[in-house]
């Protein structure tokens, strides 16, 4: 018995599934999960001492690979001074100032713990300021597992086949109407059939829950108008695409004027964070400055934000964000070289340094049909393989693939090593 073998059926013993996040648990692709021991720069060595190249990147935070030694730094040097006080700071300001100079559209920001906090918060302070109760979202769009999200959801919802989680009360859920991602007359329709009654849309500028979707020309253009005619507010999701598809996020990628924005993942550098902002109208109408309510013990926690900004620090370069979309677009030419010398049929997405792979005919994939017609199957035996073969990819069809500025060439090129092998494997 291997120790991650060993380890996870200690784990299932006290933890539900043996993990703290669905998807961890291998159940899309079968299989043990492994259990990390420690990770460094673009690898993660498991509880076994077998070393991986890692494309998950714990769901995006790491794109400057793991112990990024000035975050690593920051951390150390906050840890001897205090790790939580509860009560302001000014890394908090710094946090602050630095999210709303980077991010179009942000006059203000609030810190939270997470990618969910972020989302229902946003959410609850786009009804408090509309006064509107309906939510619009889109079909395989994950916005983290509050109630009024996980209504055809991505994501691990996808993964276990239950888009819509039981414990949401249908008297809720029906405030959340679902269209279908890059199609504008789906958000019409619905806009028609709820007039004056949409609090808001909340979107993934890239969908990179239900593998990796871009927004097809036109969309988020065509979406900001239909808003601002309606007079529903425009939630752009940028937890995953924040800093990630580029300095700016996708709202300076796509030049899209949100009217909020939520963040996650990389700006806590690997530590739990979230953060919601955006026009300070909205924003002034938040306790204590309101009467909309959001609060949190450990929010804008001083580890968290030492990690934050010393990752956003060094994140003020468009030369780093060359070099990770350049080494993206190799990786991807060469796997989809590989799958047609293999005869498989198989086609990419990219957004910046955020990648899907899909086992699929398709010449592009623009919809959540789309991604369904993937061959799951196919997924499942070229994951172990890759696995295998010391390669760490997402162990589920439905998420999105990340690179760090550590993977270098030597580590693209075993990839594609790899990658040979596991196509004949996957056939
Ligand atoms: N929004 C998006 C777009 C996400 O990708 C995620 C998590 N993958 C969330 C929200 C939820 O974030 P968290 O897991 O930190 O709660």
């Amino acid at each position: 018995m291997s120790r991650s073998e060993d380890l996870f059926e200690r784990a299932g013993r006290t933890i539900p599934g043996g993990v703290n996040s669905p998807v961890r648990a291998f159940r899309a692709v079968g299989g043990t999960p492994r259990f990390v021991a420690s990770a460094d720069g673009a690898y993660l060595v498991d509880a076994d001492g077998q070393r991986y190249i890692d494309y998950v990147g714990s769901w995006g935070p790491m794109i400057t690979g793991h112990r990024d030694p000035e975050v690593v730094a920051a951390i150390e040097r906050q840890l001897k001074i205090g790790v939580s006080y509860g009560a302001p700071t000014e890394l908090e300001i710094e946090m602050a100032e630095l999210l709303c100079a980077r991010v179009p559209g942000l006059d203000m920001v609030r810190m939270c713990n997470s990618g969910t906090e972020a989302t229902m918060s946003a959410l609850r302070l786009a009804r408090g300021a509309t006064g509107r109760d309906y939510i619009l979202k889109f079909e395989g769009c994950y916005h983290g597992h509050g109630d009024a999200l996980l209504v055809k959801a991505g994501s691990g919802l996808l993964t276990f086949g239950v888009p819509t989680s039981p414990g949401v009360p249908a008297d809720l859920a029906r405030y959340t109407l679902t269209a279908q991602y890059n199609d504008l007359a789906s958000v019409e329709a619905l806009f028609a059939d709820h007039p004056g009654e949409i609090a808001a849309v909340i979107l993934e500028p890239v969908a990179g829950n239900m593998n990796c979707v871009p927004p097809v020309e036109g969309f988020l253009a065509g979406l900001r108008q239909l808003c601002t005619r309606e007079g529903a507010l425009m939630i752009v999701d940028e937890v995953m695409t924040g800093f990630r598809v580029g300095p700016r996020g996708a709202c300076g990628l796509y030049g899209i004027e949100a009217d909020l924005i939520t963040l996650g993942k990389i700006i806590g550098g690997g530590l739990p964070v979230g953060a919601f902002g955006g026009r300070r109208a909205i924003m002034e109408k938040l306790a204590p400055l309101g009467p909309v309510y959001q609060a949190g013990t450990l929010s804008g926690n001083p580890l968290a934000m030492a990690a934050g900004l010393a990752i956003l620090r060094k994140l003020d370069d468009a030369d780093l964000y060359a070099r990770l979309e350049r080494a993206t677009t190799g990786l991807l030419a060469g796997l989809r070289e590989r799958a047609q010398a293999a005869g498989i049929a198989f086609t990419t997405t990219q957004v910046g340094s955020m990648f899907g792979l899909y086992f699929n005919d398709a010449t592009q994939i623009t919809s959540f049909a789309d991604v369904m017609r993937s061959d799951a199957e196919r997924f499942k035996r070229f994951f172990h393989a890759m696995l295998a073969r010391g390669v760490y990819l997402a162990p589920s069809a439905f998420e999105a693939g990340f690179v760090s500025s550590r993977h270098g060439e030597a580590e693209i090129q075993r990839t594609l090593d790899a990658a040979v092998e596991a196509f004949a494997a996957a056939k």
